[in-house]
């Protein structure tokens, strides 16, 4: 081990102190594996410096954040990283940032410009350091805290990497299901003359356009994005970029969220017999698993995209269902929602989302017209904060509408209640037989539309019709319980009949 290297034990205080001090890192964050520290003198001006460090076997990322004190005195210090291959001309030499960034990420398939992805090899690295100014008479102190991952690890890590956008409890609006040239996105190119892979940085614009908070970036079996989102997030601080997935097979579609791991989706291969050996694999990778628009044709038309597993699928292992695709904002009789329901009625907690299906960025004409377009249908999620973690934490746990014209606006909150226990769209709520649950629905922007509220797949007939008759609206009705087990959503129709929100449910007993 190099005299600059110490165990990550021997730090902890260290490292909480500068915490403190500097307020530079998440406090979710682990403790740094390695931290390098060391001194510069005037000796060093115009000279190169290496700075070794061990990553042992089973890491797959290497994260730095770099920190030197002598700015005032105009002291520079450029960074760059050399692997284990040594550094001999440029072989070796995974990057140079000169001084433009003093927190990167280095990994099998994404790593922070400058830098190239690709496996990380166990052995010696080290931190190049240049020196390009430092005065005759001047001294600087430089600490680098370096943070393995390892395979497994979820896309939100090292917390350093992600800190959250916003640091609210609200209601963020996003777009989980899109394609752009890492698969087959394409939008008419400079000239007009053809078509060509549609650059991911159109996705990106047009969801910034439409006012989204969050988009996942789902291209089919590739998480090649992964790389375009560590050049594109940095500069992007209202937008939640989720690196996502479309699982592609011959039996169904399936995005997978919130991890860049490698994932066999070859149905029928000795690796992965069918979909539960799948959903296993997916399982250990922390991610949120939705089937996708599963009531489609498997057929010439459509191939592979209606979900017909071979074998039957244990739902235990699944999320999400997506209830609302792009194409069924146009056409409302093909939605998943027949589906999702009946995984309800058998006693699953699935949470359905929206995804547009976006397949052409510059596609962005308003409802209607739009199919497919960015952020049709929207879906809204109840979060802690703007983050990956949170954003998928609150899909995970039910906390979500889906606004099905995509629109900035229209929102609905359903809370029932009983006694002193109260439940919002996800949660479970005790209602013993013979209590009165009291259901109370908050809208805004629904004006003239009117909610309907469906328990176990079929309408509730209220007693009063529940009209919406304002911009911010709150309407309340009494269910009596008959201690059985139920769930009980609420969709909103415009006057026209037109599906506008999509409720989750809130579950009974
Ligand atoms: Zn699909
Ligand atoms: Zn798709």
């Amino acid at each position: 081990m190099n005299e600059n290297t110490r165990s990550r034990f021997g730090y902890l205080a260290l490292v909480a102190l500068w915490l403190a001090v500097l307020g530079v890192a998440c406090a979710t964050d682990r403790a740094p594996d390695v931290v390098l520290q060391g001194q510069l003198t005037g000796s060093d001006n115009h000279s190169y410096r290496e700075v070794p460090f061990q990553v042992p076997t089973g890491v797959n990322r290497i994260t730095v954040q770099f920190e030197s004190t002598g700015r005032a005195e105009h002291t520079t210090i450029d960074l760059g990283l050399e692997d284990p291959t040594g550094f001999h001309g440029q072989q070796g030499l995974r990057g140079w940032t000169g001084g433009s960034k003093q927190l990167f990420t280095v990994g099998a398939v994404d790593a922070t410009p400058s830098f190239a992805p690709g496996p990380i090899q166990p052995g010696r690295w080290a931190l190049l350091l240049g020196i390009p100014n430092i005065r005759p008479a001047s001294k600087a102190e430089y600490t680098a805290r370096i943070w393995f991952g390892h395979p497994g690890d979820p896309a939100w890590l090292p917390a350093v990497l992600n800190p959250p956008l916003r640091k609210e409890m609200a209601w963020y609006r996003g777009d989980l299901h899109m394609h752009g040239a890492h698969s087959d996105g394409s939008c008419p190119t400079q000239s007009g003359d053809g078509r060509a892979p549609c650059p991911l940085i159109f996705t990106v614009e047009e969801a910034a356009r439409r006012g989204l908070d969050f988009i996942a970036l789902s291209d089919h079996n590739t998480v090649s994005q992964a790389n375009d989102i560590r050049e594109l997030q940095p500069y992007f601080d209202h937008l939640l970029l989720i690196p996502a997935r479309e699982v592609t097979t011959f039996q169904g579609h399936a995005n997978l969220f919130g991890t860049t791991e490698p994932l066999d989706f070859r149905l029928g291969s000795k690796s992965v017999p069918d979909w539960n050996a799948l959903l296993t694999q997916a399982t250990a990778l922390h991610g949120v698993f939705s089937i996708n628009h599963p009531i489609r044709p498997n057929d010439e038309t459509c191939m592979g995209c209606g979900w017909t597993p071979a074998k039957p699928v244990d739902m235990h292992l699944v999320q999400a269902i997506e209830a609302v695709n792009g194409i069924d904002a146009m056409s409302p009789q093909h939605t998943g929602i027949p589906f999702w329901e009946a995984q309800l009625n058998q006693g699953f907690h699935l949470t359905g989302i929206g995804g547009s299906d976006n397949h052409n960025a510059k596609v962005a004409l308003p409802f209607p017209g739009g199919s497919m377009a960015i952020g049709l249908p929207t879906t809204v999620v109840h979060a802690s904060e703007l983050s990956m973690k949170a954003i998928l934490d609150a899909i995970r746990a039910g906390h979500v509408f889906i606004d099905v014209q995509g629109t900035r606006d229209r929102a609905i909150d359903v809370v029932a209640t009983v006694g002193d226990h109260s439940a919002e769209m996800g949660d479970a709520l005790s209602a013993p037989a013979g209590s009165t649950v009291r259901i109370t629905l908050h809208t805004e922007a629904l004006d003239q539309a009117h909610a309907q509220i469906i328990v176990d797949g079929k309408p509730l007939q209220t007693k009063d019709a529940l009209v919406i008759g304002g911009a911010k609206q709150t309407l309340s009705f009494d269910w009596p319980s008959d201690g059985g087990r139920h769930w009980l959503r609420a969709n909103v129709r415009g006057a026209d009949g037109s599906l506008l929100i999509v409720g989750n449910p809130i579950y009974f007993n």
